[in-house]
């Protein structure tokens, strides 16, 4: 089964489109006011049988689960079946990367080594870097930790990283790129970093992906980074993951910090398993490069600033813009303004700045390293590795950490705070799929705000884990959440495709096609792709990867004759617009509204399609 098949499979389109528009119950279908254009009696049609949905008002428009998630929520293809597939705990392909970008990435890395040890060679040699070389000694590194970090000074000056990368020969467009230098209003071009300490930030091959750069003097902002570049994806950052990836596959465990110098000192200091997130949200992409190595994930961030939000958040949660890094799971492309992640999604972001649902679905531990008051770990590594050994021993697992700020301020003899303990709590504890765990947090929460057992179970039950916003509560349709959902196969739609894909000739001919005969959003997507593109070998850039499966099993199949391709060629399309119009009148005529214009007018160009076939069909005259 593909990873498109099985997201389809374990999501219920009922309940998906239940979170967007109030579904009602309609024989064996549901229907609903139409979610995407304004009406006063409801035209919009979801089919549990299908797994489809139509609009027969305005719209007059339908598909499969996820090209609703399209049309609702703005997302191409791709966008939308991650965010189905992370609802449904479906692990996707990653994103390949074409050879051009690949080339340049190269050009990039090789820009980005260059201008690290130039910026090194200025920190150890020139006399300009005496301030950085200060500082340097200040933070108590050895010139070993600063070799082994490249750490580098770049000069205070507009132009000196640019000449000397344009003598050595890299393009200036290159350089632009690669975040190094800046092109200003006037058009010209300046470097970038000026009169700073340099850090290197490099991916775990050990390219040197982009630059943190540290202020000298007390100005603001004290650090600056490259911005998002082909090498440089913020996201996925973990500095010093470089030098640390061996031992964090050693020790089992990996510990992320939050900034450049806590991870210094720790690996000048033996501790040699950490990395920093470059903030105080962990990130999905940072975790899954992360469990690549371990499932032992301990987070050690600033004493003040892992609780702080918790202990602030209370009700006006909403009304607080969440932190860039937030919002992962919506990739820059996308268009979900951040204000529209639900409460649950900001709750369990914003405690610790991780979430409760990364653990779960990543399948990794993760703990959470409490530092005194204060403290951060690069004084306590300073003052006494022992120290801080003892108090990583100590990690407690983020849900009980959860636990633990949620209700520090609450006073949970009250009624009000205990029900805001449970609030806050329960969301979380809903998320955890593995039942002996969720058993033990729903006592603990039980236990805390001493209520009984079963009515925080029948809360519980009544909740699901909300990755998808939900707007009003959804019936559960028996019949189909019990059991998986049928595969939506469509063998004529993939014949079909086969069919153009191994003809290229027949392309001129796709455009009295519309994408709409195609149920499935995986045939619909290779189909557009086709009519972008002239190659083969280019369709696969136009798809995500996710398709690339599907893809292939259909370019792969072997029809049975390459005769007639003509006649397959215009057969195939008759079939595929009688089955669409087959399709909109059958589900018209199951919601038993009478015969109206709509189903003549269906069953007049059934009859037209009916007969062009046999004009058509060699052996049938008339
Ligand atoms: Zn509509």
């Amino acid at each position: 089964m593909s990873a498109i098949e099985e997201v389809k499979q374990k999501t219920d389109i009922v309940e998906v489109i239940g979170q967007y528009t109030s579904l009602k119950k309609a024989g064996r279908n549901f229907t609903a006011l139409c979610p995407f254009h304004s009406e006063k009696n409801p035209s919009f049609f979801v089919y549990p049988e299908q797994q489809s949905w139509h609009c027969f008002g305005a719209c007059n428009t339908g598909g499969d689960v996820l090209s609703f998630i399209m049309k609702k929520e703005s997302l191409d293809f791709g966008e939308a079946l991650r965010l189905l597939a992370q609802r449904a705990g479906v692990t996707l392909p990653s994103r390949t990367v074409p050879e051009g970008d690949k080339e340049e990435k190269e050009e990039l890395y090789r820009v980005n080594e260059a201008a690290a040890m130039y910026f090194h060679n200025l920190l150890l040699n020139s006399p300009a870097a005496e301030k950085a070389r200060s500082y340097v000694e200040s933070r108590g590194f050895t010139p070993q930790t600063v070799a082994d970090f490249q750490l580098g000074f770049s000069l205070d000056s507009w132009e000196s990283l640019k000449q000397y990368l344009l003598e050595k020969g890299h393009s200036e467009s290159n350089l632009l790129t690669a975040g190094l230098i800046i092109e200003a209003e006037n058009g010209k071009t300046h470097d970038r970093f000026r009169g700073k300490l340099i850090f290197p930030i490099r991916d775990s091959k050990g390219r040197t992906t982009g630059f943190g750069a540290r202020v000298l003097d007390d100005s603001l902002p004290k650090y600056v980074n490259s911005p998002q570049t082909p090498t440089f994806d913020k996201s996925s950052i973990l500095y010093g993951i470089d030098r640390a990836a061996a031992n964090i596959r050693k020790l089992d465990t990996a510990i992320i910090m939050e900034g450049y110098m806590d991870v210094i000192t720790a690996h000048q200091n033996g501790i040699t398993n950490v990395v920093a997130s470059m903030g105080t949200a962990v990130t999905e992409n940072q975790l899954t490069i992360l469990k690549k190595l371990t499932k032992n994930i301990l987070l050690s961030f600033d004493a003040d600033l892992a609780g702080l939000e918790a202990s602030e958040r209370g009700g006006e949660i909403a009304d607080k813009p969440p932190s860039e890094q937030t919002a992962y799971r919506y990739s820059t492309k996308s268009k979900t303004p951040l204000s529209q992640l639900n409460e649950a999604e900001l709750r369990n972001a914003e405690i610790a700045g991780t979430r409760v649902i990364n653990e779960e679905a990543l399948n990794i531990d993760v703990r959470v390293i409490e530092l005194p008051e204060g403290k951060d770990p690069d004084d306590i590594i300073k003052e006494s590795v022992q120290t801080w050994q003892d108090l990583s021993n100590k990690a407690i697992p983020i849900v009980d950490y959860m636990f633990d700020k949620a209700t520090t301020q609450l006073d949970l003899n009250t009624a009000r705070d205990k029900s805001l303990a449970v609030d806050r709590l329960l969301p979380i504890v809903a998320e955890i799929k593995d039942p002996v765990r969720q058993a033990h947090y729903i006592q603990k929460l039980a236990g805390l705000v001493k209520v009984g057992l079963h009515t925080l179970e029948a809360a519980l039950s009544g909740m699901k884990p909300a990755t998808v916003r939900r707007k009003t509560p959804l019936p559960r349709p028996a019949a189909v959440t019990q059991t998986l959902r049928p595969l939506g196969s469509s063998p004529r739609e993939e014949y079909f495709l086969t069919l153009i894909l191994q003809n290229p000739q027949l392309k001129g001919r796709l455009e009295d096609l519309s994408p709409e005969y195609f149920q499935s959003s995986e045939n619909r997507e290779i189909f557009t792709a086709w009519q972008k593109t002239d190659k083969l070998s280019s369709l696969k850039e136009e798809l995500d990867p996710a398709v690339h499966e599907h893809l292939d099993a259909i370019t792969a199949r072997i029809l049975p004759t390459t005769d007639n391709i003509e006649q397959r060629y215009n057969d195939c399309v008759i079939e595929l617009r009688k089955s669409h119009l087959r399709n909109l009148a059958a589900r018209k005529a199951e919601s038993g509204d009478t015969v109206t214009d709509f189903d003549i007018e269906i069953s007049t160009q059934l009859r037209e399609l009916e007969s062009l076939k046999n004009h058509r069909r060699p052996g049938v005259r008339r």
